[in-house]
């Protein structure tokens, strides 16, 4: 017999409203998804606002539960390892994997939101409204308002989604209630964002590798598109001495990328225009509870956890989220008032602990990955990996490459490293040692 469902009010059709919406039209819910932008699958992207992201495993298990996985991965890049550029000399290629063959994907933003959004609008019952931003929302009665070109207007639903990102409008709401309390916990650093044109039709650095250059203070990252670029990501404080306050003409632009990221030059043609017009993004950490309030009112993704960005977790555990909540409302029979709250009991340790992960790996990317100690520890790794499969995995692997609870990496990541981390760092510090001998004696 099929259950007669009342309408669920998802707000925010980004990357989790929108999966969102396809999960629960698959549970027979009619879905009202409210986005305060007007349809982005008409108009044009926003300069310099995140172009591509990574998409690993879980998302890709999210997508692949509703039928998306291959629709998306058409127009993805896989990238398996990470290509290193030191201010003199070549860049050094570091796979993810031992058996170098896994990859994370490239994916253009856009276009993984515009895919769910046609997803989501093909299900039977989801009814998308743009240009609706929620303003007002009561907790005790769902009662929304929305600001539309049209002026104010309102709509009630008995369970209403705030997925609508790491400045959310719904914990907003719910925060001006007394109902949750929230920490925002911004770094120093801000992000801009800087293109690397095909040259001659073709990508101009390997397409295989997410490229890094990692400069202790700063550091910046690319990763490739489909129509042949590569968006590049500068990470810098957003004030002080050295930041994106202190390069004030072209001249100064010019000379710093000169000096600190000197491959770059032959290769950004638009680089001052990028640098002086693309905006600089904030960067930080959400936390907030409880994540719902009396069984009605429920949030995810950013909206409940937002992270810094150097995991390429984001996108991926908002999806994750997707899956647990559909599950407990499986586990639930659809109880709300039960499966909000068991959602949040599954979902937060694990955010908490891929929130932390993704600060350890800023210092990882910016610092250490140029260590010659930090390439031998990783070669070790993989050999751990080869000689102990399925049961030694670096942090890397069971974040990218598996399902694995956030938490459960966290706990076995430690478990390894108590029993196997001095022979680790011994075999590490003892290769290092042997490529810089091994080295000198070549150049002597
Ligand atoms: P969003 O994608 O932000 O969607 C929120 C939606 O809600 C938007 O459409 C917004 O317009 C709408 N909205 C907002 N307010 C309202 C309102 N008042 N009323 C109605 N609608 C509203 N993640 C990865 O997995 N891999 C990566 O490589 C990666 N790289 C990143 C790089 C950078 C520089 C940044 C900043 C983030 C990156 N992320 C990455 C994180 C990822 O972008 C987010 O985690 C992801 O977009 C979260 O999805 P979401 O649906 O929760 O929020």
């Amino acid at each position: 017999m099929m259950v007669e469902r009342d309408e669920i009010a998802v707000v925010g059709a980004g990357l989790a409203g929108c999966l969102l919406a396809c999960f629960l039209a698959r549970r027979g819910y009619p879905v009202a998804l409210y986005e305060r932008r007007p349809d982005p699958r008409t108009g044009k992207v926003e300069r310099g606002r995140s172009i591509n992201l990574a998409l690993s495993e879980r998302g890709l298990d999210a997508l692949r539960r509703v039928g998306l996985e291959q629709q998306v991965m058409a127009d993805a890049l896989p990238v398996r390892g990470r290509m290193i550029h030191p201010v003199e000399g070549e860049p050094q290629f570091q796979s993810y994997s031992s058996s170098g063959d896994r990859a994370i994907n490239s994916i253009s933003r856009g276009a993984l939101n515009n895919a769910l959004l046609n997803a989501a609008a093909s299900r039977p019952g989801v009814r998308l409204a743009f240009d609706h931003r929620l303003v007002g929302l009561d907790p005790d009665t769902g009662e929304m308002t929305f600001e539309t070109p049209q002026g104010k207007v309102t709509a009630t639903a008995p369970v209403v989604l705030g997925a609508d990102g790491a400045g959310s409008a719904v914990r907003g709401q719910l925060l001006g209630y007394g109902a949750l309390t929230e920490s925002l916990d911004f770094l120093d650093y801000g992000y801009k964002e800087l293109t690397i044109p095909p040259v001659g039709g073709d990508f101009a650095l390997d397409p295989g590798a997410l490229h890094i250059w990692p400069r202790g203070t700063s550091m910046m990252i690319a990763l490739p598109n489909p129509d042949r670029s590569f968006t590049c990501t500068l990470f810098w404080p957003t004030h002080g001495t050295a930041s994106f306050a202190s390069l004030g003409s072209p001249a100064a632009i010019e000379r710093y990328f000169a000096t600190h990221y000197p491959d770059l030059i032959p290769l950004a043609p638009n680089l001052v225009d990028d640098y002086q017009h693309n905006p600089v993004g904030v960067l930080g950490t959400v936390r907030c509870a409880p994540w719902q309030v009396n069984g009605k009112v429920g949030l995810l993704g950013d909206a409940a956890h937002a992270i810094v960005p150097f995991y390429g977790q984001g996108a991926n555990c908002a999806f994750e989220d997707v899956v647990e909540l559909d599950r407990c409302l499986d586990e639930c029979g659809d109880d709300w008032p039960a499966a909000l709250p068991l959602f949040q009991q599954r979902r937060q340790a694990n955010a908490e602990a891929i929130a932390r992960m993704a600060l350890d790996n800023f210092v990882e990317m910016r610092d250490k990955v140029a260590s010659p100690v930090f390439q031998a520890r990783k070669k070790v790794e993989h050999a751990l990996e080869r000689a102990l499969p399925g049961r030694y995995m670096s942090q890397y692997e069971l974040v990218s490459f598996t399902t694995t609870p956030y938490a459960q990496v966290h706990r076995q990541v430690r478990r390894q490293y108590r029993v196997l981390g001095p022979v680790t760092a011994g075999a590490a510090t003892a290769l290092a040692g042997a490529a810089l001998v091994l080295g000198r004696g070549r150049r002597g």
